[in-house]
């Protein structure tokens, strides 16, 4: 995505600018457009922060201090903020995301509010896949279009290992169920951990080619709710290239990335033949490709945030609460993507993790 083919001029070409953009600079535009030139057409919102897996990556085991309800946003306010993205700001993608999405008990509801609109966007959903196999012909009737599910590993000792509970058949039961009730086509996100699952980058791709899933590696990332990730211990891209390549061929995968994170890869035998998938890795810390990045976010109690790793918010909840009209709640959310910074600054010595840990922002 360039600025020229949005039409938006390029304010500001300094990654690494600290000072807010003046908002006078902002051109008329009604979609949520930024200093850079980018325009966010993909909302992420996150319906809990709550979930029922401990990710050793993730959460510690107690858990964490959940939100209380009266915090959350109510089904209703959810959807409204879906009406005004749709309507008035150019948002054509959604995912829902958490903490586990479905511990949310309106989701079917939320879907179907959502798919009723004018402007219906796409909708998928990222989830740990827990209870999936008896629902996931109800999301797609609600009107989901896809599913993101995770599974890290196939082995269930390791899968005991990371989640903290022994629910690898549940996983492997919603991927089955998620594809044969049409919510394809159905990806796998795995997070790599050294020492713990880093020898299994290939036995996870075997297993999605076989099954039919698009697998999608991603680098682990400093928003562990401990503080405990250290860039030394990541798992890079490069390395997960490396090992796949020692038993697949990998090529690059010729449909253009349109803003997708994941750079893909066709997948073939070592020996040749026909493509048996693709793989996506996702190096969001070793090549950030924060300059296409589209998207915007929504926690569960109703903070925008322009950014995963965003040190401050800005509340619609209060909005959405008091007498604010759908056009201010539209205007608080462009103000808020104007001053979205050029990226996440992990490299950058004065890099501080964010507060809220990934559960609580929205994966
Ligand atoms: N609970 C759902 C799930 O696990 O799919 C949705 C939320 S979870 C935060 C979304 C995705 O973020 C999962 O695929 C998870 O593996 C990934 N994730 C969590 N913490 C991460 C981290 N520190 N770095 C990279 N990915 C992470
Ligand atoms: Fe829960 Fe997803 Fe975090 Fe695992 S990664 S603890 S499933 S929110």
């Amino acid at each position: 995505m360039t600025a020229i083919a949005l039409g938006v001029p390029v304010i500001r070409t300094a990654p690494g600018d600290s000072e807010l953009p003046p908002l006078a600079d902002r051109p008329i535009s009604p979609g949520l457009i930024d200093s850079y030139g980018r325009r966010a057409s993909d909302l992420r919102i996150s319906l809990t922060d709550r979930c029922n897996l401990r990710c050793t990556y993730c959460m510690p085991a107690e858990g964490l201090d959940w939100a209380p309800t009266s915090e959350l946003l109510s089904d209703e306010e959810i959807g409204r903020l879906i009406r005004i993205a749709t309507e008035r700001l150019g948002i054509e993608e959604i995912r829902f995301t958490g903490g586990e999405p479905l511990l949310r008990k309106g989701l079917p509801a939320i879907i179907r509010t959502a798919a009723a609109l004018p402007n219906r966007p796409m909708m998928s959903l990222t989830t740990n896949g827990l209870g999936l196999h008896r629902r996931a012909a109800e999301f797609a009737a609600a009107g989901l279009d896809r599913v993101n599910i995770s599974l890290d590993t196939i082995r269930r000792d390791r899968y005991l290992a990371i989640t903290r509970r022994d629910r690898l058949d549940d996983v492997l039961s919603a991927l089955v169920a998620a594809q044969e009730a049409g919510l394809g086509p159905v990806k796998i996100n795995a997070v790599l951990l050294r020492g713990v699952n880093d020898d299994e980058a290939a036995d996870l791709l075997a297993f999605a080619v076989d099954g039919g899933y698009q697998l999608r590696f991603i680098e682990q990332m400093p928003l562990d709710a401990g503080h405990q990730w250290h860039r030394s211990e990541m798992v890079t891209a490069e390395e997960i290239h490396a090992t796949l390549a020692t038993r697949f061929a990998l090529s690059p995968h010729r449909a253009p990335r349109e803003g997708s994170p994941a750079e893909l890869f066709d997948v073939r035998s070592r020996s040749g033949g026909d493509v048996l998938g693709t793989v996506g890795v996702i190096a969001s810390v070793s090549k950030p490709f924060c300059g296409d990045c589209d998207r915007t976010r929504l926690t569960s109690d109703g903070q925008v945030r322009t950014c995963l790793f965003s040190t401050s918010e800005t509340d619609l909840r209060v909005l959405l609460r008091g007498s604010a009209d759908d056009e201010e709640i539209a205007e608080t959310w462009r103000i808020a993507m104007w001053g979205k910074r050029f990226g996440h600054g992990i490299d950058n010595p004065d890099f501080r993790q964010p507060d809220r840990p990934m559960s609580a922002i929205g994966g």
